[in-house]
Protein backbone atom coordinates (compact mmCIF):
# COMPACT_ATOMS: atom_id res chain seq x y z
CA UNK A 1 0.00 0.00 0.00
CA UNK A 2 2.55 2.59 0.78
CA UNK A 3 6.00 2.49 -1.00
CA UNK A 4 7.15 5.41 0.42
CA UNK A 5 10.12 4.65 3.16
CA UNK A 6 9.41 6.18 6.61
CA UNK A 7 12.01 7.88 8.17
CA UNK A 8 10.06 9.46 10.99
CA UNK A 9 10.09 8.76 14.65
CA UNK A 10 6.77 7.08 14.13
CA UNK A 11 4.91 5.15 12.85
CA UNK A 12 8.02 3.24 11.69
CA UNK A 13 8.44 1.05 8.71
CA UNK A 14 6.41 -2.07 9.63
CA UNK A 15 8.98 -5.47 8.13
CA UNK A 16 7.43 -7.32 5.49
CA UNK A 17 7.27 -10.86 7.88
CA UNK A 18 5.14 -8.57 10.41
CA UNK A 19 2.83 -7.30 7.79
CA UNK A 20 2.59 -10.96 6.59
CA UNK A 21 1.38 -12.10 10.40
CA UNK A 22 -1.53 -9.80 10.06
CA UNK A 23 -3.01 -11.32 7.18
CA UNK A 24 -4.29 -14.37 8.67
CA UNK A 25 -7.75 -15.59 8.97
CA UNK A 26 -9.36 -13.48 11.94
CA UNK A 27 -8.60 -15.52 15.61
CA UNK A 28 -11.43 -15.47 18.33
CA UNK A 29 -10.38 -13.37 21.32
CA UNK A 30 -12.11 -16.43 23.59
CA UNK A 31 -9.83 -19.21 21.98
CA UNK A 32 -7.21 -21.42 22.86
CA UNK A 33 -5.61 -20.08 19.74
CA UNK A 34 -5.47 -16.51 21.00
CA UNK A 35 -4.19 -16.71 24.73
CA UNK A 36 -1.46 -18.90 23.48
CA UNK A 37 -0.60 -15.90 21.06
CA UNK A 38 -1.08 -13.31 23.88
CA UNK A 39 0.98 -15.40 26.29
CA UNK A 40 3.57 -15.61 24.25
CA UNK A 41 3.76 -11.72 23.01
CA UNK A 42 3.77 -11.16 26.83
CA UNK A 43 6.47 -13.06 27.37
CA UNK A 44 8.46 -11.45 24.59
CA UNK A 45 7.50 -8.07 25.85
CA UNK A 46 9.02 -9.06 29.04
CA UNK A 47 12.05 -9.53 27.46
CA UNK A 48 12.44 -6.17 26.01
CA UNK A 49 11.10 -4.57 29.04
CA UNK A 50 13.50 -6.36 30.73
CA UNK A 51 11.67 -7.24 33.55
CA UNK A 52 10.11 -10.28 34.77
CA UNK A 53 6.89 -8.23 35.45
CA UNK A 54 3.93 -8.96 33.96
CA UNK A 55 3.58 -6.22 30.93
CA UNK A 56 0.01 -5.13 30.20
CA UNK A 57 -1.33 -4.59 26.35
CA UNK A 58 -3.68 -1.81 25.50
CA UNK A 59 -5.55 -1.28 21.99
CA UNK A 60 -4.33 2.28 22.48
CA UNK A 61 -2.07 4.94 21.70
CA UNK A 62 0.89 5.90 23.51
CA UNK A 63 -0.98 9.10 25.34
CA UNK A 64 -3.38 6.27 26.47
CA UNK A 65 -0.90 4.16 27.80
CA UNK A 66 0.38 7.72 30.09
CA UNK A 67 -3.41 8.59 30.81
CA UNK A 68 -3.75 4.68 32.24
CA UNK A 69 -0.82 4.91 34.39
CA UNK A 70 -2.03 8.33 35.85
CA UNK A 71 -5.35 6.97 36.71
CA UNK A 72 -3.90 3.38 38.08
CA UNK A 73 -1.08 5.01 40.57
CA UNK A 74 -2.49 8.17 41.80
CA UNK A 75 -5.73 9.88 43.76
CA UNK A 76 -6.67 13.46 43.17
CA UNK A 77 -3.95 16.17 44.86
CA UNK A 78 -1.20 13.69 44.62
CA UNK A 79 1.97 15.32 44.18
CA UNK A 80 4.49 14.85 42.07
CA UNK A 81 7.76 15.65 40.09
CA UNK A 82 7.38 15.94 35.90
CA UNK A 83 10.55 16.61 34.74
CA UNK A 84 9.73 18.20 31.09
CA UNK A 85 12.20 18.24 28.45
CA UNK A 86 9.92 18.82 25.26
CA UNK A 87 6.56 18.39 24.15
CA UNK A 88 5.87 14.68 25.41
CA UNK A 89 6.76 15.74 28.90
CA UNK A 90 4.30 18.49 28.15
CA UNK A 91 1.59 16.17 27.22
CA UNK A 92 2.64 13.75 30.04
CA UNK A 93 2.11 17.15 32.44
CA UNK A 94 -0.95 17.89 31.47
CA UNK A 95 -2.44 14.25 31.56
CA UNK A 96 -1.41 14.34 35.35
CA UNK A 97 -3.00 17.97 35.96
CA UNK A 98 -6.72 16.90 34.41
CA UNK A 99 -6.89 13.98 36.26
CA UNK A 100 -6.24 16.57 39.55
CA UNK A 101 -2.79 15.28 40.87
CA UNK A 102 -0.73 18.71 41.48
CA UNK A 103 2.24 18.60 39.54
CA UNK A 104 5.48 20.21 39.97
CA UNK A 105 7.23 20.52 36.66
CA UNK A 106 11.02 21.04 36.56
CA UNK A 107 10.99 22.47 33.15
CA UNK A 108 14.39 21.84 31.14
CA UNK A 109 15.56 23.67 27.62
CA UNK A 110 14.60 22.11 24.73
CA UNK A 111 17.28 20.29 23.17
CA UNK A 112 18.96 19.38 26.58
CA UNK A 113 18.26 16.53 28.77
CA UNK A 114 17.38 16.36 32.64
CA UNK A 115 20.46 16.66 35.21
CA UNK A 116 20.10 13.86 37.98
CA UNK A 117 21.18 15.68 40.75
CA UNK A 118 18.84 18.57 39.92
CA UNK A 119 15.97 16.38 40.01
CA UNK A 120 17.24 15.27 43.11
CA UNK A 121 17.86 18.44 44.56
CA UNK A 122 13.81 19.15 43.22
CA UNK A 123 12.38 16.24 45.08
CA UNK A 124 10.47 17.37 48.35
CA UNK A 125 9.03 14.78 50.52
CA UNK A 126 5.20 15.32 49.74
CA UNK A 127 5.88 13.83 45.83
CA UNK A 128 4.67 10.46 45.61
CA UNK A 129 6.61 10.06 42.26
CA UNK A 130 9.00 11.58 39.51
CA UNK A 131 7.69 11.03 35.65
CA UNK A 132 10.27 11.60 33.23
CA UNK A 133 10.59 10.97 29.32
CA UNK A 134 13.35 8.37 28.41
CA UNK A 135 13.59 9.86 24.85
CA UNK A 136 11.99 13.36 23.80
CA UNK A 137 10.78 12.74 20.61
CA UNK A 138 10.27 16.42 19.62
CA UNK A 139 13.80 17.08 20.64
CA UNK A 140 15.68 14.22 19.79
CA UNK A 141 16.96 14.28 23.33
CA UNK A 142 17.31 11.43 25.41
CA UNK A 143 17.79 11.61 29.92
CA UNK A 144 20.24 8.98 30.95
CA UNK A 145 17.70 6.76 32.82
CA UNK A 146 19.86 4.76 34.86
CA UNK A 147 21.49 7.44 36.37
CA UNK A 148 18.42 9.16 37.55
CA UNK A 149 17.22 5.70 38.83
CA UNK A 150 20.69 5.94 40.48
CA UNK A 151 19.96 8.93 42.24
CA UNK A 152 16.57 8.35 43.10
CA UNK A 153 17.55 4.74 44.80
CA UNK A 154 16.24 4.49 48.45
CA UNK A 155 13.67 7.72 47.65
CA UNK A 156 10.18 6.29 48.81
CA UNK A 157 9.15 7.43 45.14
CA UNK A 158 7.97 6.07 42.23
CA UNK A 159 9.86 6.23 39.78
CA UNK A 160 7.93 6.47 36.25
CA UNK A 161 9.26 6.16 32.74
CA UNK A 162 7.31 7.43 29.45
CA UNK A 163 9.79 5.09 27.01
CA UNK A 164 7.02 5.17 24.29
CA UNK A 165 9.98 6.16 21.43
CA UNK A 166 12.95 4.43 22.90
CA UNK A 167 12.42 1.28 24.06
CA UNK A 168 13.63 -1.70 22.00
CA UNK A 169 15.95 0.95 20.23
CA UNK A 170 17.61 2.54 23.68
CA UNK A 171 18.65 0.75 26.24
CA UNK A 172 16.06 0.02 29.49
CA UNK A 173 16.79 -1.87 32.09
CA UNK A 174 13.35 -1.73 34.24
CA UNK A 175 14.04 -4.25 36.61
CA UNK A 176 17.98 -4.06 36.91
CA UNK A 177 17.89 -0.19 37.09
CA UNK A 178 14.52 -0.32 39.62
CA UNK A 179 12.12 1.40 37.30
CA UNK A 180 8.10 1.34 38.72
CA UNK A 181 6.39 1.98 35.55
CA UNK A 182 7.64 2.14 32.09
CA UNK A 183 5.00 2.63 29.22
CA UNK A 184 5.86 2.09 25.58
CA UNK A 185 3.83 1.90 22.34
CA UNK A 186 3.78 -0.45 19.11
CA UNK A 187 4.40 1.61 16.12
CA UNK A 188 8.05 3.05 16.90
CA UNK A 189 11.18 1.01 17.90
CA UNK A 190 9.12 -2.19 18.09
CA UNK A 191 8.52 -1.90 13.99
CA UNK A 192 4.89 -2.54 14.45
CA UNK A 193 1.83 -0.58 13.58
CA UNK A 194 0.16 1.82 16.00
CA UNK A 195 -2.52 0.90 17.96
CA UNK A 196 -1.08 -0.93 21.43
CA UNK A 197 0.28 0.63 24.24
CA UNK A 198 2.14 -1.54 26.64
CA UNK A 199 2.80 -1.36 30.41
CA UNK A 200 4.98 -2.74 33.07
CA UNK A 201 4.84 -2.58 37.23
CA UNK A 202 7.09 -3.06 39.63
CA UNK A 203 5.98 -4.68 42.65
CA UNK A 204 6.09 -1.29 44.39
CA UNK A 205 4.04 -0.18 41.72
CA UNK A 206 1.39 -2.61 42.28
CA UNK A 207 0.82 -2.20 45.97
CA UNK A 208 0.78 1.78 45.59
CA UNK A 209 -1.98 1.22 43.09
CA UNK A 210 -4.29 -0.06 45.84
CA UNK A 211 -4.61 2.96 47.12
CA UNK A 212 -5.54 4.99 43.89
CA UNK A 213 -8.66 6.58 44.04
CA UNK A 214 -9.30 7.40 40.56
CA UNK A 215 -11.89 6.03 38.56
CA UNK A 216 -10.98 3.83 35.85
CA UNK A 217 -12.73 1.13 33.97
CA UNK A 218 -10.89 0.48 30.69
CA UNK A 219 -7.55 0.87 32.02
CA UNK A 220 -8.06 -1.07 34.82
CA UNK A 221 -4.59 -2.70 35.44
CA UNK A 222 -6.03 -5.61 38.57
CA UNK A 223 -7.85 -6.47 36.28
CA UNK A 224 -6.15 -6.34 33.09
CA UNK A 225 -3.68 -8.22 35.37
CA UNK A 226 -5.61 -10.97 36.51
CA UNK A 227 -7.08 -11.75 32.71
CA UNK A 228 -3.53 -11.99 31.52
CA UNK A 229 -2.50 -14.75 34.59
CA UNK A 230 -5.73 -16.87 33.83
CA UNK A 231 -5.14 -20.39 32.82
CA UNK A 232 -5.52 -19.06 29.82
CA UNK A 233 -4.48 -15.82 29.20
CA UNK A 234 -7.39 -13.33 27.86
CA UNK A 235 -8.11 -9.26 27.59
CA UNK A 236 -10.82 -8.01 29.90
CA UNK A 237 -12.59 -6.97 26.23
CA UNK A 238 -11.67 -7.36 22.95
CA UNK A 239 -8.73 -7.13 21.98
CA UNK A 240 -6.79 -5.64 18.69
CA UNK A 241 -6.38 -9.22 17.65
CA UNK A 242 -4.71 -8.69 14.53
CA UNK A 243 -2.05 -6.11 16.27
CA UNK A 244 -1.18 -8.51 18.43
CA UNK A 245 -0.31 -10.77 16.15
CA UNK A 246 1.95 -8.20 14.62
CA UNK A 247 3.50 -7.16 17.77
CA UNK A 248 4.36 -10.51 18.45
CA UNK A 249 6.19 -11.37 15.29
CA UNK A 250 8.00 -7.99 15.47
CA UNK A 251 8.94 -9.16 19.17
CA UNK A 252 10.38 -12.55 17.86
CA UNK A 253 12.45 -10.52 15.53
CA UNK A 254 13.77 -8.64 18.19
CA UNK A 255 14.92 -11.93 20.26
CA UNK A 256 16.31 -13.25 17.58
CA UNK A 257 18.66 -10.25 16.83
CA UNK A 258 19.12 -10.47 20.51
CA UNK A 259 18.05 -6.88 22.74
CA UNK A 260 21.16 -5.80 23.41
CA UNK A 261 22.47 -6.37 19.21
CA UNK A 262 19.22 -3.99 18.33
CA UNK A 263 20.54 -1.41 20.94
CA UNK A 264 24.05 -1.52 18.94
CA UNK A 265 22.20 -1.64 15.96
CA UNK A 266 20.09 1.98 16.98
CA UNK A 267 23.50 3.26 18.34
CA UNK A 268 25.46 2.78 14.89
CA UNK A 269 22.67 4.34 12.66
CA UNK A 270 22.40 7.15 14.91
CA UNK A 271 26.32 7.45 14.66
CA UNK A 272 25.88 7.03 10.26
CA UNK A 273 22.98 9.59 10.34
CA UNK A 274 24.54 12.39 12.15
CA UNK A 275 27.68 12.69 10.58
CA UNK A 276 25.88 12.39 7.03
CA UNK A 277 24.17 15.57 8.85
CA UNK A 278 27.37 17.05 9.45
CA UNK A 279 29.00 16.44 6.24
CA UNK A 280 25.92 17.56 4.22
CA UNK A 281 27.16 21.47 6.21
CA UNK A 282 24.06 21.14 8.46
CA UNK A 283 23.49 21.37 12.44
CA UNK A 284 21.79 19.17 14.90
CA UNK A 285 19.59 20.49 17.16
CA UNK A 286 20.10 18.53 19.77
CA UNK A 287 22.84 19.26 22.51
CA UNK A 288 25.74 16.66 22.08
CA UNK A 289 25.55 15.63 25.43
CA UNK A 290 22.06 13.82 25.74
CA UNK A 291 21.83 12.72 21.79
CA UNK A 292 18.96 10.13 20.89
CA UNK A 293 19.79 7.37 18.98
CA UNK A 294 16.29 6.48 17.89
CA UNK A 295 15.42 10.05 16.41
CA UNK A 296 17.83 12.81 15.03
CA UNK A 297 16.65 16.85 15.04
CA UNK A 298 18.62 18.50 12.55
CA UNK A 299 18.89 22.78 12.57
CA UNK A 300 17.80 23.75 8.81
CA UNK A 301 16.17 26.96 9.84
CA UNK A 302 13.38 28.91 7.69
CA UNK A 303 13.65 26.08 4.83
CA UNK A 304 12.28 23.33 7.22
CA UNK A 305 8.68 22.87 5.75
CA UNK A 306 10.09 23.08 2.31
CA UNK A 307 12.94 20.59 2.39
CA UNK A 308 10.30 18.33 4.59
CA UNK A 309 7.40 18.51 1.34
CA UNK A 310 10.60 18.07 -1.17
CA UNK A 311 11.76 15.28 0.80
CA UNK A 312 8.45 13.78 0.69
CA UNK A 313 6.94 14.47 -3.05
CA UNK A 314 10.36 14.32 -4.83
CA UNK A 315 11.95 11.21 -2.95
CA UNK A 316 8.91 9.23 -1.64
CA UNK A 317 10.82 9.53 1.91
CA UNK A 318 8.26 10.93 5.06
CA UNK A 319 10.43 12.84 7.45
CA UNK A 320 8.98 14.89 10.32
CA UNK A 321 8.85 18.53 10.88
CA UNK A 322 9.64 20.57 14.19
CA UNK A 323 6.55 20.26 17.31
CA UNK A 324 5.68 22.96 19.58
CA UNK A 325 8.09 26.22 19.34
CA UNK A 326 10.14 24.28 16.57
CA UNK A 327 7.79 23.78 14.50
CA UNK A 328 9.41 25.37 11.14
CA UNK A 329 12.75 25.30 12.54
CA UNK A 330 14.02 21.82 12.87
CA UNK A 331 13.72 18.64 10.65
CA UNK A 332 13.45 15.51 12.45
CA UNK A 333 14.50 12.10 10.92
CA UNK A 334 13.77 8.95 12.57
CA UNK A 335 16.12 5.87 12.95
CA UNK A 336 14.29 3.16 14.89
CA UNK A 337 12.96 -0.38 14.26
CA UNK A 338 13.93 -2.09 10.49
CA UNK A 339 15.81 1.09 9.34
CA UNK A 340 19.07 -0.15 7.35
CA UNK A 341 22.27 1.24 5.95
CA UNK A 342 21.06 1.57 2.47
CA UNK A 343 17.45 3.58 3.65
CA UNK A 344 19.79 5.79 6.15
CA UNK A 345 22.28 6.52 2.99
CA UNK A 346 19.39 7.17 0.64
CA UNK A 347 18.13 9.62 3.27
CA UNK A 348 21.08 11.12 3.27
CA UNK A 349 21.45 11.65 -0.25
CA UNK A 350 17.61 12.92 -0.75
CA UNK A 351 18.19 15.70 1.96
CA UNK A 352 21.55 17.05 0.60
CA UNK A 353 20.02 17.23 -2.84
CA UNK A 354 16.77 19.19 -1.21
CA UNK A 355 19.00 21.78 0.60
CA UNK A 356 20.82 22.02 -2.25
CA UNK A 357 17.95 23.42 -4.02
CA UNK A 358 14.95 24.58 -1.22
N1 LIG B 1 5.56 9.91 24.37
C1 LIG B 1 6.52 10.04 23.46
C2 LIG B 1 7.93 10.17 23.91
C3 LIG B 1 6.20 10.05 22.10
O1 LIG B 1 7.15 10.16 21.17
C4 LIG B 1 4.86 9.92 21.71
C5 LIG B 1 4.48 9.96 20.29
O2 LIG B 1 5.23 10.31 19.42
C6 LIG B 1 3.89 9.79 22.71
C7 LIG B 1 4.28 9.79 24.03
C8 LIG B 1 2.46 9.66 22.35
O3 LIG B 1 2.24 8.50 21.62
P1 LIG B 1 0.94 8.38 20.67
O4 LIG B 1 1.12 9.34 19.56
O5 LIG B 1 0.98 6.94 20.26
O6 LIG B 1 -0.23 8.70 21.53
Amino acid sequence: MNEKLLMTPGPTNVPKRVLDSMSQSMMHHRTSEFSCMLSQMSERLKYVFQTSSDVLTFPAAGTGGLEAVIVNLFSPGDRVLLVSIGVFGDRFSKIAQVFGLDVDKLEVPWGMGADPQTIKESLKDSHKAVIVTHNETSTAAANDIKKIAEMLSGEDKLLIVDAVSSLGGLELRMDEWGIDAVVTASQKALMSPPGLAFISLSERAWEKSKESRLPKYYWDFEKARADLNKAKAQNPYTPAVSLIAATNEALAIIQEEGIENAWKRHELMANRIRSGIEKIGLGIFTHRDYLSNTVTAVDVGEKAETVKAMMENEHGIIISGGQGVLKGRIIRIGHMGCIDGEMADRTLKALEDCMNRA
